[in-house]
């Protein structure tokens, strides 16, 4: 169990960064983020910095010296930096295994089916051909997405019909993908929940959410969908940590059929977009959340006192700023990203529903 005053190491210096390492120092901790970018918005309220390359591996070595435990606020840090850490000899929570998995679109669906979770039907694609091939079992309308660095809608083309291979293969880039049946979906909704180091569980009421272009845009929690379908979706999001052993706040995305059903669509091994209204609405915060859950503190209380619904400034929202600060319903939190560019999240607003 870290005492307060000791060092939470960050890799990634992005939004989800900051907002972690703020909870951090709200609970007597130091954050010390480990990035590629200058200036980024997670060092700006951090106690310390380094900035080096992800495969740098003496600076990593560094890092790891002079940190008490290590995690990640991006799945795309590399998973060998995680393990060139624990190499080093560092305590990373979530685990390099997390990491591995949720990064790769493919490793991520296989994994999920073996803890007993439905996934979209899928296939495994290396080349034009397999795309071809696949496209007999996994009936159009179906979606491409590039199996690794793929988020935000990002590395993604959709197929209509099997004439689509080609011109979707190329979207892409040609690389190492995987096709998935379009799920005709009634709803999104995702579970955000914490496992600790002593393996206990808790989770925040699952939101719905709502998606334009790939990129989440509301969410509203409670899910209005029955409570049963909610206690299923948690469950199956309980057997993921449990499976992956895993310490930290995860999150598991879902759609749900019009019959009820779930299928998983992803999970991220880290604070999630969806889980920014609880900052405004819950006893403990998902940030909160994390950094107790990886210093090996007891799980805060995850009630919810209001209902919320949490919106993203993209780009140009950022022009309703002066509005929402005169709102006295509305709680926002800013990046402080130095630039506003179109499809840039820079910040989120959560109103509380009375
Ligand atoms: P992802 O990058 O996998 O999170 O996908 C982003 C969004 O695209 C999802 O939240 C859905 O709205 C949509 N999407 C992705 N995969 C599928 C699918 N197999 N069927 C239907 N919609 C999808």
């Amino acid at each position: 169990m870290l005492k307060p005053g000791a060092t939470i190491g960050i890799l990634g210096g992005g939004q989800l960064g900051r907002m972690v390492a703020s909870a951090a120092a709200r609970l007597g901790f130091d954050a010390h983020i480990y990035t590629d970018e200058e200036d980024s918005p997670a060092s700006r309220v951090a106690a310390r910095t380094t900035v080096a390359s992800f495969d740098d591996e003496a600076a990593l070595a560094n890092f790891a010296a002079v940190v008490d435990v290590v995690t990640t606020e991006f799945e795309n840090v590399p998973a060998h930096s995680a393990e060139a850490l624990v190499a080093s000899g560092a305590l990373v929570r979530p685990g390099a295994n997390a990491l591995a998995i949720a990064q790769d679109r493919v490793l991520e669906k296989r994994f999920l089916n073996e803890a007993g979770v439905a996934t979209t039907p899928y296939a495994a694609i290396e080349s034009l051909g397999d795309l071809e091939a696949a496209l007999q079992g996994v009936t159009p309308p179906a979606i491409l997405k590039t199996r690794r660095m793929g988020y935000d809608g990002k590395g993604q083309a959709r197929l209509a019909s099997t004439d689509d291979a080609t011109p979707a293969w190329e979207a892409i880039g040609a690389q190492p993908a995987i096709l998935e049946a379009m799920v005709p979906f009634e709803r999104e909704i995702s579970v955000i929940a914490a496992r600790g180091a002593d393996g206990s569980f808790a989770a925040f009421d699952p939101p719905d959410n709502t998606h334009e272009s790939g990129i989440l845009r509301v969410s509203r929690a409670p899910s209005t969908l029955p409570p049963h379908i909610l206690e299923d979706a948690i469950a199956a999001t309980r057997r993921v940590a449990d499976a992956l052993d895993y310490v930290g706040v995860l999150t598991v995305e879902f759609f749900v059929l019009r019959d009820g059903r779930l299928l998983a669509n992803e999970m991220a091994p880290r604070v999630h977009n969806s889980g920014h209204w609880t900052e405004a609405a819950c006893v403990t915060s998902q940030f909160e959340q994390h950094v107790r859950a990886i210093a090996g503190w007891p799980l805060g209380p995850t009630d919810r006192f209001a209902r919320a619904e949490m919106h993203n400034l993209i780009g140009a929202d950022m022009d309703d700023v002066p509005a929402l600060i005169a709102d006295p319903d509305v709680r926002l939190t800013l990046y402080g990203k130095r630039e506003t560019r179109d499809g840039r999240k820079m910040g989120h607003f959560t109103r509380l529903v009375r």
